[in-house]
């Protein structure tokens, strides 16, 4: 199992490179292709406040985060939060940049336990705060504290994003599964639906041996060992406190006793749930329905909150009949401009977001 769950995390960490590169390359836009944000399952969540109530996806949010987030619940329902231990890229990054510093230096760093479970309400925290902000701005907040875009963005545009990396990676050197433990906002959510699953991890209390070497295996810490089954929201389903038991049929993925308590082995949990994962992403790929990029034109959208950063300055100005002189007067822009510049470019040169724009285009119409 150990080297089929590498094979798979190596895997997704090359796509989600790939997919980051692929838009530094193309760009975005109707002709481009979408960013990395649109390839993770919480950026459903932040679209989900202005979708429900304006009907439209917040920039760089797509209907494949809504897909996205389906492969992962399907996921969830049948065999719990897998997906953190074999898909997720920032899980393997960190994963793997805590193995080598303990090949380095052998070291256990850790809080201590009541410390470290009171840390587990900072997921809650952002994922309230987050849902919030999302909505609040109509943007997508996240990303200014999100370390799986700053990393997968390919393109270090900021001190803020280099220090967001630089966090990320000290604290996953210092502490195992750092950021899944207390910080990721999607760890609370799979936590929660995790308890549905139709399979967990469940301990035959008559033949264990009380050896612990789950509880040490578990990469969060959960005291396997002195559970019935594994239900703990910390859980990253990578399944390698099943693989530690040393007695036979003792620690097991079994499926509920009213569903006669199937066993699963460890490497087809792996497989059920990327195989879920490939499946509902794929099919919604082969049939029309994934979306990642807008692919609507400047004439098409219908606020300001829908501008988005590959749109040309000449052709926003025309859109929204705002006085071009004034506009450039109140983002500062430094003379010399080209027209037909999109909103990024003159963003990065000139110290403004796109979203700064819209803000601006508002305040002029006010006026
Ligand atoms: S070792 Fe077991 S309990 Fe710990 S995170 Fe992995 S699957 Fe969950
Ligand atoms: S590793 Fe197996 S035998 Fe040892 S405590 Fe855990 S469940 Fe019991």
């Amino acid at each position: 199992m150990k080297k089929l769950r590498l094979l798979v995390q190596v895997g997704f960490v090359l796509f989600s490179a790939y997919l980051g590169l692929r838009h530094q390359i193309v760009g975005g836009g109707p002709s481009g292709a979408g960013p990395i944000d649109a390839f993770c399952p919480y950026g459903a969540f932040e679209a989900l406040p202005i979708l429900l109530i304006e009907g439209t996806f917040i920039s760089k949010t797509a209907v494949s985060n809504l897909w996205i987030l389906a492969a992962l619940v399907a996921g969830l329902l049948v065999v719990g939060p897998v997906f953190c231990g074999w898909i997720c890229p920032l899980g393997s990054l960190g994963e793997w940049l805590y193995g080598l510093r303990k090949r380095i230096a052998a070291v256990k760093l850790e809080p201590g336990k009541a410390l470290a479970r009171q840390l587990t309400w900072g997921r809650a925290v952002m994922f309230v705060l987050i849902l919030f902000m999302s909505w609040r701005t109509k943007s997508i907040w996240f990303e200014n504290i999100d370390p799986y875009k700053a990393i997968f963005h390919m393109n270090v545009e900021s001190v803020a994003a280099l220090s967001l990396i630089l966090g990320f990676v000290a604290i996953s050197l210092l502490v195992e599964r750092a950021w899944c433990r207390w910080l990721c906002p999607l760890g609370i959510f799979n936590g929660f639906v995790g308890k549905l699953s139709l399979f967990k991890i469940r301990r035959n209390e008559t033949s264990c041996i009380h050896c612990q070497a789950c509880s040490r295996a578990c990469p969060v810490r959960i005291p396997v060992a002195e559970v019935q089954a594994v239900s703990d929201d910390r859980c990253v389903g990578c399944q390698r406190c099943v693989e530690a038991c040393p007695v036979k049929n003792t620690l097991q993925i079994q499926s509920s006793p009213s569903l006669g308590k199937r066993i699963m082995k460890p490497t087809m949990a792996g497989i059920v749930a990327v195989g879920l994962f490939i499946a509902i992403v794929g099919g919604a790929q082969a049939t029309g329905f994934w979306k990642s990029n807008d692919t609507r034109s400047i004439a098409q959208i219908s606020s300001t909150a829908e501008l988005k950063g590959w749109m040309k300055w000449g052709e926003v100005v025309d859109r929204f009949k705002v006085d071009e002189a004034a506009l450039a007067k109140e983002l500062k822009l430094s003379p010399g401009y080209k027209r037909d510049a999109t909103l990024k470019e003159l963003g990065h040169k000139n110290g403004f977001e796109t979203k700064d724009v819209g803000k601006a285009i508002e305040k002029l119409k006010k006026k």
